[in-house]
C-alpha cells in the first residue's frame, strides 16, 4: 500500500482493485486521486472569456478538478458508500441515539411534489396541503406528550433544548424572577443538556444519581432554592430506566417556582403508553430523527420540535400555523412575542412528513406497540447477556436501552473500546461506549423494534463469544481489532484535534495544465 505525503494509505493506481482492503472492501482512493485532470465526463462547448464581465477577476489557471466518466464517478460514490457503517445494511446497536429503520415510505412522501418543490415563500393559498401537514404532525406531537402547545422549527435535539430553556427562561423573566441562575442538570445527563443551560448563562448545579442509577427526589428537594428556574431530567433517563419519582420530582420543581424541562430523546420508549405532561413537564424536545424515524447519522438533517405545558405556551416562538379566515396560515409575528424565531423559514419540513408519514401509517395503537417492542427487545438483549456482561443497575427492567459496565472485563487486558472494535470485525456497528458517565466503562446498546429476534439472536451470539474470548485471556482479538475493516485503529483523538481538511496534490501526480 503507498501512503501520499500527508501519510495516507492511498489506492493510486489501483482503481477499482483493492490495495489493503478485501476484494470487497476496495481501498478507495480520492476522486482527485482517480480522475484524469485532462479530461471531462462531458462535452462542454469552449467558452469564450474575451468578452467577460468579470472585471479582471477570472480565473487564470485551469480549475484543478478531476474529470471521470459517469460510470466511474458512479463507482466511486458507490464503492465510498460500501465503506460506511448504514442502518440499511446492518444493526446499529447505538444507544442513546436511536437508529431506527426509516422506512421507504416515509421517503416516497417527502417527494411528494406537493411537499417537495414548494418554496416557504410561495403564497399560503398555493401550500394548503403542506401547512395542513405540520398542523396534523402538531396535533400528534401535542396528543402523545399532553401539552398546550408546540414549536416546530428547531432543527435538533441540541436546538429544540436550547428554545425550551430559553422559553422558560422568558416566563421566569415574565414572572419578574430573572434572579434565579441555577439549573439543576442530574449527574447522568446527556452532554447537551449542562452545555444548554451554561450557553444561556445559567450556573449549572449538578444532582448526584443514587446507586440504582436514578435521581432521588431527596436530593432535588435538598438542592431547589428560590435561586433556581428549571431542572433539565431526562425521561426515560440516559441509563435507560424510567424515573420512578418522576412525578414527586415535577411537584416539587414546580412548589419551588421552578420549571421541569424535560429530555425527551427517549420518547420512542414510552410514546403511546405515557404522555409526558401527565408526569408534569413543561417543555420537551422530541427528536423526530429518533422516535419518529426519520434520519440521522453524518449530522443530519435532524428536527427538534418542542412541546410546552400551558405555563410556556405563551413563550413559545414564531412561526406557527394557525386556522385562519382564508384557510390556514403561518404566523410569523405576534403581539408581545417573547422570543421571535430560532431558524430561518419553519424548519424541517421534509422530516416533518417523513414523520408525520411514521405516525399515520402506524397509528396510535402501532405506535405503542413499537415502543413495546423496542423495550422488550432490549430487556431481551439483557437477558441474554447478564450472566456474562455485568449490569450496573440490576433493581429495574431496562426500558429501550441494555447498558453494561466494563467489571466483567478486569484483569482480562480488554477495555470496552476493544471489545467495541472487535465487534467491527464481526461486522457490526459498536454500541455507544463510555456514556452514560456515571458507569465505569459503559456499553449502551439500543436495539430499536427495527430488529427482528433472528438479528438480535446473532447480535447476542457474537457478543457471548466475544465476552467468552476476553474471559478466556484471548485479548490479541481485542487489542489488534479491527482487523478486517477497510481502516485499522484509529488516532481519533488526533484526528479530532488535527484534521487534515485539505487534500495536497502529492508531487507524482500529473497536475491540470496552467
Ligand atoms: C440525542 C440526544 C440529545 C441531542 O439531540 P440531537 O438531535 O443530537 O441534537 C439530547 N439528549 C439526549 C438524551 C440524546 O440522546
Amino acid at each position: 500500500m503507498s501512503m501520499n505525503t500527508q501519510g495516507r494509505p492511498t489506492g493510486v493506481g489501483t482503481v477499482g482493485t483493492s490495495a489493503s482492503g478485501s476484494a470487497l472492501i476496495p481501498d478507495e482512493p480520492l476522486l482527485f486521486e482517480i480522475g484524469d485532470t485532462e479530461h471531462s465526463g462531458v462535452d462542454l462547448p469552449e467558452v469564450d472569456l474575451g468578452n467577460n464581465r468579470l472585471g479582471g477577476f477570472a480565473r487564470k489557471s485551469k480549475l484543478d478538478l478531476a474529470g471521470l466518466t459517469e460510470p466511474e464517478a458512479m463507482r466511486h460514490y458507490v464503492r465510498l458508500s460500501r465503506l460506511n457503517h448504514s442502518i440499511d445494511s446492518g444493526m446499529y446497536p447505538l444507544g442513546s441515539c436511536t437508529m431506527k429503520h426509516n422506512p421507504r415510505l416515509n421517503e416516497k412522501m417527502a417527494r411528494l411534489p406537493g411537499f417537495s418543490d414548494i418554496h416557504p415563500l410561495q403564497p399560503v393559498s398555493t401550500v394548503q396541503g403542506a401547512l395542513e401537514m405540520m398542523n396534523q404532525l402538531s396535533h400528534w406531537l401535542m396528543t402523545l406528550t399532553n401539552t398546550a402547545a408546540v414549536a416546530l422549527s428547531p432543527k435538533a435535539g441540541a436546538h429544540g433544548e436550547l428554545l425550551g430553556m430559553m422559553a422558560i427562561k422568558a416566563a421566569q423573566e415574565a414572572k419578574g424572577e430573572a434572579h434565579r441562575t441555577i439549573v439543576l442538570v442530574p449527574e447522568s445527563a446527556h452532554g447537551t443538556n449542562p452545555a444548554t443551560a451554561a450557553f444561556l448563562g445559567y450556573t449549572v448545579k449538578p444532582v448526584p444519581a443514587r446507586d440504582d442509577g436514578t435521581v432521588d427526589v431527596e436530593a432535588v428537594k435538598a438542592a431547589l432554592s428560590p435561586e433556581v428556574a428549571a431542572i433539565m431530567l431526562t425521561n426515560p433517563n440516559t441509563c435507560g430506566l424510567f424515573e420512578p419519582q418522576v412525578i414527586e420530582i415535577a411537584q416539587a420543581v414546580h412548589d419551588a417556582g421552578a420549571f421541569f424541562y424535560c429530555d425527551g430523546a427517549n420518547f420512542n420508549a414510552i410514546m403511546g403508553v405515557v404522555r409526558p405532561g401527565d408526569l408534569g413537564i413543561d417543555a420537551m424536545h422530541i427528536n423526530l430523527h429518533k422516535t419518529f424515524s426519520t434520519p440521522h447519522g453524518g449530522g443530519g438533517p435532524g428536527a427538534g420540535p418542542v412541546v410546552l405545558s400551558e405555563a410556556l405556551s405563551p413563550f413559545a416562538p414564531v412561526p406557527f400555523v394557525r386556522q385562519g379566515s382564508a384557510g390556514l396560515e403561518m404566523v410569523e409575528h405576534i403581539e408581545g412575542e417573547a422570543l421571535g424565531r430560532v431558524t430561518a423559514f419553519h424548519g424541517q419540513m421534509g422530516m416533518y412528513v417523513r414523520a408525520l408519514t411514521y405516525m399515520l401509517s402506524h397509528g396510535a395503537d402501532g405506535l405503542a406497540q413499537a415502543a413495546q417492542d423496542a423495550v422488550l427487545n432490549a430487556n431481551y438483549i439483557k437477558a441474554r447477556l447478564e450472566h456474562l456482561f455485568s449490569v450496573p443497575f440490576p433493581d429495574y427492567p431496562t426500558m429501550h436501552e441494555a447498558l453494561f459496565d466494563d467489571s466483567f472485563l478486569k484483569e482480562t487486558g480488554v477495555t470496552t473500546l476493544d471489545f467495541a472494535k472487535a465487534l467491527i470485525d464481526e461486522g457490526f456497528h459498536p454500541m455507544t461506549m463510555y456514556f452514560p458517565l456515571v458507569v465505569h466503562g459503559a456499553m449502551l446498546i439500543e436495539p430499536t423494534e427495527s430488529e427482528s429476534k433472528q438479528t438480535l439472536d446473532r447480535f447476542c451470539d457474537v457478543m457471548a463469544e466475544l465476552a467468552t474470548e476476553a474471559k478466556a485471556g484471548n485479548s490479541e482479538r481485542f487489542t489488534a481489532a479491527p482487523m478486517k475493516a477497510p481502516r485499522r485503529r484509529l488516532d481519533e483523538t488526533r484526528a479530532a484535534r488535527q484534521p487534515i481538511l485539505r487534500w495536497e496534490r502529492p508531487a507524482d501526480l500529473p497536475k491540470a495544465a496552467e
